[in-house]
Protein backbone atom coordinates (compact mmCIF):
# COMPACT_ATOMS: atom_id res chain seq x y z
CA UNK A 1 0.00 0.00 0.00
CA UNK A 2 1.90 3.33 -1.02
CA UNK A 3 -0.54 5.77 0.99
CA UNK A 4 1.60 5.25 3.82
CA UNK A 5 5.27 6.26 4.19
CA UNK A 6 8.20 5.73 6.48
CA UNK A 7 10.05 8.68 6.61
CA UNK A 8 13.95 8.21 4.92
CA UNK A 9 15.54 9.49 7.73
CA UNK A 10 14.24 8.72 11.37
CA UNK A 11 14.98 6.37 14.55
CA UNK A 12 18.14 5.64 16.53
CA UNK A 13 20.68 7.29 15.16
CA UNK A 14 24.12 5.91 15.47
CA UNK A 15 25.12 6.37 18.82
CA UNK A 16 22.25 4.54 20.01
CA UNK A 17 22.41 1.69 17.39
CA UNK A 18 26.23 1.06 18.47
CA UNK A 19 25.21 0.98 22.24
CA UNK A 20 22.51 -1.55 21.29
CA UNK A 21 24.35 -3.62 19.37
CA UNK A 22 27.11 -3.71 22.22
CA UNK A 23 24.60 -4.57 24.43
CA UNK A 24 23.40 -7.65 22.14
CA UNK A 25 26.46 -9.37 21.74
CA UNK A 26 27.61 -9.06 24.54
CA UNK A 27 24.91 -11.01 26.13
CA UNK A 28 25.56 -14.02 23.18
CA UNK A 29 29.27 -14.11 25.09
CA UNK A 30 27.94 -13.18 28.71
CA UNK A 31 25.77 -13.80 31.23
CA UNK A 32 25.57 -11.24 33.58
CA UNK A 33 24.72 -8.33 31.29
CA UNK A 34 23.91 -5.04 32.62
CA UNK A 35 23.32 -1.85 30.94
CA UNK A 36 24.15 1.21 33.40
CA UNK A 37 20.69 3.08 33.38
CA UNK A 38 18.40 2.93 30.37
CA UNK A 39 20.47 2.68 26.76
CA UNK A 40 17.53 5.33 24.97
CA UNK A 41 13.78 6.52 26.47
CA UNK A 42 12.04 4.15 25.08
CA UNK A 43 9.97 1.57 26.57
CA UNK A 44 9.81 -0.86 23.66
CA UNK A 45 13.84 -1.02 23.07
CA UNK A 46 14.66 -1.42 27.00
CA UNK A 47 12.09 -3.76 27.29
CA UNK A 48 13.56 -5.81 24.27
CA UNK A 49 16.73 -6.13 26.03
CA UNK A 50 15.25 -7.13 29.07
CA UNK A 51 13.84 -10.19 26.96
CA UNK A 52 17.27 -11.11 26.11
CA UNK A 53 18.51 -11.26 29.52
CA UNK A 54 20.35 -8.03 29.72
CA UNK A 55 19.45 -6.22 33.09
CA UNK A 56 19.39 -2.51 33.72
CA UNK A 57 21.36 -1.06 37.03
CA UNK A 58 20.73 2.57 38.41
CA UNK A 59 23.73 3.37 40.49
CA UNK A 60 27.44 2.26 41.01
CA UNK A 61 26.91 0.40 44.26
CA UNK A 62 24.59 -1.93 42.35
CA UNK A 63 27.70 -3.27 40.68
CA UNK A 64 28.82 -6.69 41.33
CA UNK A 65 32.08 -8.38 40.19
CA UNK A 66 31.62 -10.56 37.23
CA UNK A 67 29.08 -8.06 35.78
CA UNK A 68 29.75 -6.55 32.37
CA UNK A 69 28.15 -3.35 32.04
CA UNK A 70 27.55 -1.76 29.05
CA UNK A 71 28.04 2.38 29.48
CA UNK A 72 25.22 3.97 26.89
CA UNK A 73 25.92 6.10 24.19
CA UNK A 74 24.93 9.60 26.88
CA UNK A 75 28.43 8.98 28.76
CA UNK A 76 29.26 8.97 32.09
CA UNK A 77 31.11 11.17 34.26
CA UNK A 78 35.32 9.69 35.20
CA UNK A 79 34.04 8.99 38.65
CA UNK A 80 32.56 5.55 37.03
CA UNK A 81 35.41 4.65 34.72
CA UNK A 82 36.97 5.03 38.29
CA UNK A 83 34.70 2.91 40.23
CA UNK A 84 34.32 0.25 38.05
CA UNK A 85 38.22 0.28 37.78
CA UNK A 86 38.60 0.21 41.32
CA UNK A 87 36.51 -2.67 41.42
CA UNK A 88 37.45 -4.49 38.71
CA UNK A 89 33.95 -4.39 37.08
CA UNK A 90 34.18 -4.66 33.27
CA UNK A 91 32.59 -2.79 31.01
CA UNK A 92 32.09 -1.43 27.45
CA UNK A 93 32.12 2.10 26.99
CA UNK A 94 29.66 2.79 24.63
CA UNK A 95 30.00 6.24 25.02
CA UNK A 96 29.38 7.50 21.43
CA UNK A 97 32.34 8.90 19.49
CA UNK A 98 30.76 12.88 19.58
CA UNK A 99 30.06 12.82 22.84
CA UNK A 100 33.48 11.58 23.69
CA UNK A 101 35.12 14.36 21.80
CA UNK A 102 33.11 16.77 23.73
CA UNK A 103 34.25 15.42 27.15
CA UNK A 104 37.98 15.72 25.60
CA UNK A 105 37.56 18.58 24.78
CA UNK A 106 35.95 20.07 28.06
CA UNK A 107 38.33 18.25 29.79
CA UNK A 108 41.28 20.21 27.94
CA UNK A 109 40.25 23.58 27.66
CA UNK A 110 39.37 23.22 31.76
CA UNK A 111 42.97 22.09 32.42
CA UNK A 112 44.18 25.18 30.02
CA UNK A 113 42.54 27.90 32.16
CA UNK A 114 39.26 28.07 30.34
CA UNK A 115 35.61 27.81 32.54
CA UNK A 116 33.63 25.30 30.43
CA UNK A 117 29.79 26.70 28.88
CA UNK A 118 27.51 24.03 28.89
CA UNK A 119 24.22 24.95 26.57
CA UNK A 120 21.64 22.05 27.27
CA UNK A 121 18.70 20.79 29.29
CA UNK A 122 20.25 20.70 33.15
CA UNK A 123 16.71 20.84 35.13
CA UNK A 124 15.85 23.99 35.02
CA UNK A 125 12.43 25.02 36.44
CA UNK A 126 12.72 21.06 38.22
CA UNK A 127 12.66 19.45 35.00
CA UNK A 128 15.81 16.55 35.03
CA UNK A 129 19.05 17.51 33.77
CA UNK A 130 19.80 15.38 30.54
CA UNK A 131 22.39 12.60 31.14
CA UNK A 132 24.52 13.49 28.87
CA UNK A 133 24.96 16.85 30.58
CA UNK A 134 25.65 15.21 33.89
CA UNK A 135 28.24 12.95 31.86
CA UNK A 136 29.82 16.11 30.29
CA UNK A 137 29.92 18.24 33.36
CA UNK A 138 32.22 15.42 35.51
CA UNK A 139 35.29 15.96 32.90
CA UNK A 140 35.81 19.42 33.32
CA UNK A 141 38.11 20.53 36.24
CA UNK A 142 36.43 23.34 36.95
CA UNK A 143 32.75 24.39 38.05
CA UNK A 144 30.71 24.93 34.21
CA UNK A 145 28.16 27.26 33.92
CA UNK A 146 24.98 26.02 32.29
CA UNK A 147 23.08 27.50 29.94
CA UNK A 148 19.08 26.59 29.10
CA UNK A 149 17.27 30.05 28.65
CA UNK A 150 18.05 33.19 27.51
CA UNK A 151 17.58 34.09 31.21
CA UNK A 152 20.91 31.71 32.07
CA UNK A 153 23.36 34.04 29.67
CA UNK A 154 22.75 36.57 32.15
CA UNK A 155 25.29 34.53 34.48
CA UNK A 156 27.53 35.88 32.22
CA UNK A 157 27.06 39.69 32.40
CA UNK A 158 29.77 40.65 34.68
CA UNK A 159 32.35 38.61 33.29
CA UNK A 160 35.67 40.29 32.96
CA UNK A 161 39.25 39.02 31.10
CA UNK A 162 38.17 35.43 31.13
CA UNK A 163 38.39 32.69 29.14
CA UNK A 164 35.12 30.26 28.13
CA UNK A 165 35.25 26.93 26.10
CA UNK A 166 30.95 26.90 25.16
CA UNK A 167 29.82 23.37 23.49
CA UNK A 168 26.36 22.38 23.41
CA UNK A 169 24.17 19.06 24.76
CA UNK A 170 24.24 16.73 21.06
CA UNK A 171 20.37 16.82 21.36
CA UNK A 172 20.02 20.20 22.19
CA UNK A 173 17.55 21.92 19.77
CA UNK A 174 19.65 23.76 17.05
CA UNK A 175 18.25 26.96 16.38
CA UNK A 176 17.76 27.29 20.06
CA UNK A 177 21.15 26.74 20.63
CA UNK A 178 22.07 29.05 18.05
CA UNK A 179 19.72 31.93 19.53
CA UNK A 180 21.57 31.20 22.82
CA UNK A 181 25.45 31.58 21.51
CA UNK A 182 24.54 34.63 19.43
CA UNK A 183 23.51 36.30 22.82
CA UNK A 184 26.54 35.01 24.37
CA UNK A 185 29.27 35.94 22.19
CA UNK A 186 27.42 38.89 22.12
CA UNK A 187 27.75 39.60 26.21
CA UNK A 188 31.59 38.32 26.08
CA UNK A 189 32.56 40.28 23.39
CA UNK A 190 32.97 43.22 26.14
CA UNK A 191 35.49 43.30 28.84
CA UNK A 192 38.45 41.80 27.54
CA UNK A 193 37.13 38.07 27.62
CA UNK A 194 37.61 35.32 24.88
CA UNK A 195 35.23 32.57 23.97
CA UNK A 196 35.83 29.11 21.95
CA UNK A 197 33.06 28.24 20.55
CA UNK A 198 31.93 24.17 19.98
CA UNK A 199 28.74 24.12 18.07
CA UNK A 200 28.23 20.70 18.78
CA UNK A 201 25.02 19.53 18.21
CA UNK A 202 24.39 16.50 16.29
CA UNK A 203 23.22 16.47 13.26
CA UNK A 204 20.92 13.37 13.64
CA UNK A 205 18.22 15.19 14.97
CA UNK A 206 18.42 17.83 12.49
CA UNK A 207 18.24 14.93 9.82
CA UNK A 208 15.30 13.35 11.26
CA UNK A 209 13.14 16.75 11.14
CA UNK A 210 13.99 17.90 7.54
CA UNK A 211 13.18 14.56 6.17
CA UNK A 212 9.79 13.93 8.62
CA UNK A 213 8.98 17.94 7.34
CA UNK A 214 9.46 16.67 3.65
CA UNK A 215 7.40 14.17 4.20
CA UNK A 216 4.40 15.95 6.14
CA UNK A 217 4.52 18.40 3.69
CA UNK A 218 2.66 15.59 1.55
CA UNK A 219 0.45 13.74 3.61
CA UNK A 220 -2.82 14.39 5.38
CA UNK A 221 -1.54 12.61 8.55
CA UNK A 222 1.63 11.82 10.34
CA UNK A 223 2.00 9.31 13.35
CA UNK A 224 5.17 9.89 15.54
CA UNK A 225 6.20 7.05 17.52
CA UNK A 226 8.26 7.17 20.34
CA UNK A 227 7.99 8.13 24.57
CA UNK A 228 7.37 10.87 25.44
CA UNK A 229 10.08 11.18 27.91
CA UNK A 230 12.27 11.63 24.82
CA UNK A 231 12.74 15.42 24.24
CA UNK A 232 13.88 14.72 20.43
CA UNK A 233 10.91 12.93 19.91
CA UNK A 234 8.75 15.84 21.63
CA UNK A 235 10.24 18.36 19.71
CA UNK A 236 9.60 16.19 16.56
CA UNK A 237 6.29 15.75 17.25
CA UNK A 238 5.77 19.86 18.00
CA UNK A 239 7.86 20.41 14.42
CA UNK A 240 5.55 18.29 12.71
CA UNK A 241 2.09 19.20 13.86
CA UNK A 242 3.00 22.85 12.73
CA UNK A 243 2.84 21.37 9.29
CA UNK A 244 -0.14 18.68 9.05
CA UNK A 245 -2.60 17.08 11.70
CA UNK A 246 0.24 14.72 13.90
CA UNK A 247 -0.42 12.11 16.16
CA UNK A 248 2.18 11.01 18.99
CA UNK A 249 2.32 7.42 19.22
CA UNK A 250 3.79 6.54 22.05
CA UNK A 251 2.41 2.88 22.35
CA UNK A 252 2.04 0.88 18.98
CA UNK A 253 -0.40 -1.54 20.55
CA UNK A 254 -2.84 1.49 21.48
CA UNK A 255 -2.19 3.19 18.22
CA UNK A 256 -5.39 2.70 17.05
CA UNK A 257 -7.06 3.90 20.04
CA UNK A 258 -4.85 7.05 19.51
CA UNK A 259 -6.03 7.31 15.92
CA UNK A 260 -9.61 6.79 17.27
CA UNK A 261 -9.32 9.62 19.57
CA UNK A 262 -8.67 11.83 17.68
CA UNK A 263 -11.87 11.18 15.08
CA UNK A 264 -9.82 9.98 12.70
CA UNK A 265 -11.18 7.34 10.07
CA UNK A 266 -8.41 5.66 8.75
CA UNK A 267 -9.18 4.49 5.20
CA UNK A 268 -6.93 3.77 1.96
CA UNK A 269 -7.06 7.33 0.14
CA UNK A 270 -5.42 9.30 3.43
CA UNK A 271 -1.77 9.67 3.02
CA UNK A 272 -0.10 8.70 6.29
CA UNK A 273 3.32 9.52 7.03
CA UNK A 274 5.12 7.30 10.13
CA UNK A 275 8.29 8.65 12.05
CA UNK A 276 10.34 8.60 15.38
CA UNK A 277 13.10 10.30 16.49
CA UNK A 278 16.71 9.46 17.70
CA UNK A 279 15.88 6.96 20.56
CA UNK A 280 13.36 4.55 18.52
CA UNK A 281 13.84 1.17 16.80
CA UNK A 282 13.08 1.74 13.27
CA UNK A 283 11.58 -2.24 13.47
CA UNK A 284 8.80 -0.66 15.23
CA UNK A 285 7.39 1.66 12.48
CA UNK A 286 7.86 -1.31 9.96
CA UNK A 287 5.50 -3.29 12.53
CA UNK A 288 3.24 -0.40 12.97
CA UNK A 289 2.92 0.23 8.86
CA UNK A 290 2.14 -3.53 8.78
CA UNK A 291 -0.57 -3.09 10.91
CA UNK A 292 -2.23 -0.50 10.05
CA UNK A 293 -2.38 -1.25 6.19
CA UNK A 294 -3.77 -4.55 7.58
CA UNK A 295 -6.59 -3.09 9.42
CA UNK A 296 -7.25 -0.62 6.66
CA UNK A 297 -7.49 -3.95 4.40
CA UNK A 298 -9.86 -5.27 6.41
CA UNK A 299 -12.40 -2.04 6.34
CA UNK A 300 -12.45 -1.64 2.62
S1 LIG B 1 22.45 12.19 18.98
FE1 LIG B 1 24.34 12.21 17.80
S2 LIG B 1 25.94 12.71 19.27
FE2 LIG B 1 24.14 12.11 20.47
S3 LIG B 1 24.42 9.91 20.80
FE3 LIG B 1 23.23 10.10 18.93
S4 LIG B 1 24.76 10.08 17.25
FE4 LIG B 1 25.82 10.50 19.18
Amino acid sequence: MDNITIAPICGLCAGCKNAIKCATDAIKKNSNVFLFKEIVHNENVNSHLKSLGIGIKHSLDEFNLGDTIIIRAHGEPPETYEYLNRHNISYIDCTCVNVKQIHDFVNKYSANGFTNIIIGKYGRNNSKMHPEIAGTIGWSKTPVILIETEEDCEKLRDAKNQKFYLTCQTTFNENNAKNLIQKIELLLSKNNNELVVNFSVCGAGKAINLSSSELAKKVDLMLVVGSKTSSNTTELYNNLSKICKTIFIDNTENWKELVEKENITLTKEIKIGITAGASTDPEELKNLKNKIEGEICQTI
